[in-house]
């Protein structure tokens, strides 16, 4: 088949997760399958593929299971960076076995692979001054602060429910594993990257790089992807069909095509793009165009075939 280019495929939570009652191990694992069925496709049109995913919900169970554990065990916790590494080892064994036996079951020989991801983040980035993501279980007061004062941990008491961790969401600066990545969708291989954003790590002054207590925006972690690789294509796959403006209201408009000038000038407005969901998207495909993209797709999972014929989807274009 005629390779056709490089497309990064940023998937959505609700890939893993389709609602609270399919959150098992199992469910995430047909829903993957679901997914990986429609990144097949593109696959077999020729496209060398590059799949950047979230982890909110995953890395949210591993560390509540590392809470409980301690609470009842005495066992050790799991620190945020390392159970960010935990998910994209998990999410990503889910995704690629789909993806092998998807691409088996078609007679398309490709490999897949997992990367397990740093992505650097700077230091001085303002989240880390005013820390804003909750993160871990509710607790009360006397333990929130004993972790303030031992641990170093930022806490805020929420709305009377308890008080809970926060932590940043900064920018994120470079891939470390950019060069391995590049290598193997040169050789052909389809690469699962960034998960959840990637594991955030900071350099020290010597050079080193070390894991720090942060969460990144996996939209923007695969649009850095996306330009750091030149991609031809960004598609973020998420739970709708097409982006809207007055999205939710009585006026709701859904849009088939966006030129980056448009996009930038409606995300200002701030009344269309919901912070925290689509706002992060349209910003991730804004910087993506910005640095010499060409196209990107937003659409369901169920439509990327389609959305790629430019049949659906929201297409933005610079
Ligand atoms: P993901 O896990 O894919 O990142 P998010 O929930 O963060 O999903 O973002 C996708 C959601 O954004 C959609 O399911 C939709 O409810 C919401 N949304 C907010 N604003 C818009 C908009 N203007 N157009 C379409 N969807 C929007
Ligand atoms: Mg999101």
């Amino acid at each position: 088949m005629a390779r056709k280019g490089v497309a990064v495929v940023a998937i959505g939570g609700n890939s893993l997760i389709k609602d609270k009652n399919h959150q098992s191990v199992e469910d995430q694992y047909l829903a993957a399958k679901e997914t990986t069925k429609h990144i097949a496709d593109m696959i077999e049109d020729g496209w060398d593929v590059a799949i950047g995913h979230g982890n909110g919900p995953q890395v949210g169970f591993i560390l509540r299971r590392s809470e409980i554990a301690a609470q009842v065990e005495g066992m050790h916790e799991v620190p945020l960076d390392v159970c960010g590494a935990d998910s994209q080892g998990a999410i990503g064994y889910a995704l690629q076995q789909n993806l092998q036996n998807e691409l088996r079951r078609r007679g398309v020989k490709k490999s897949v692979a997992t990367v397990v991801t740093q992505v650097l983040v700077d230091r001085n980035d303002n989240a880390f001054v005013n820390p804003t993501k909750p993160i871990g279980s509710f607790m009360e007061e006397p333990e929130a602060k004993r972790r303030e004062t031992e641990m170093g941990w930022n806490m805020v008491e929420d709305s009377g429910r308890g008080w809970r961790r926060v932590v940043a969401s900064p920018i994120p600066q470079e891939v470390v594993e950019i060069d391995a990545v590049r290598e193997l969708i040169e050789a052909g291989t389809i690469v699962i990257t960034v998960g959840g954003g990637g594991i955030p790590v900071v350099r020290e002054a010597n050079g080193d790089i070390i894991g720090t207590a942060a969460v990144i925006d996996k939209d923007y972690a695969s649009s850095l992807l996306a330009r750091l690789i030149n991609a031809d294509v960004f598609v973020i796959s998420t739970a709708v069909e097409k982006v809207a403006l007055n999205y939710g209201k009585p006026d709701q408009k859904w849009l088939d095509k966006l030129t980056v000038a448009e996009a930038k000038a409606y995300l200002a407005e701030g009344s269309h793009f919901a912070k925290g969901s689509m706002a992060p998207k349209i910003q991730a495909i804004i910087w993506f165009m910005e640095n010499g993209g060409k196209k990107a797709i937003i659409t369901n999972p169920e439509n990327i075939g389609r959305a790629m014929r430019g049949e659906t989807g929201t297409l933005i274009v610079p």
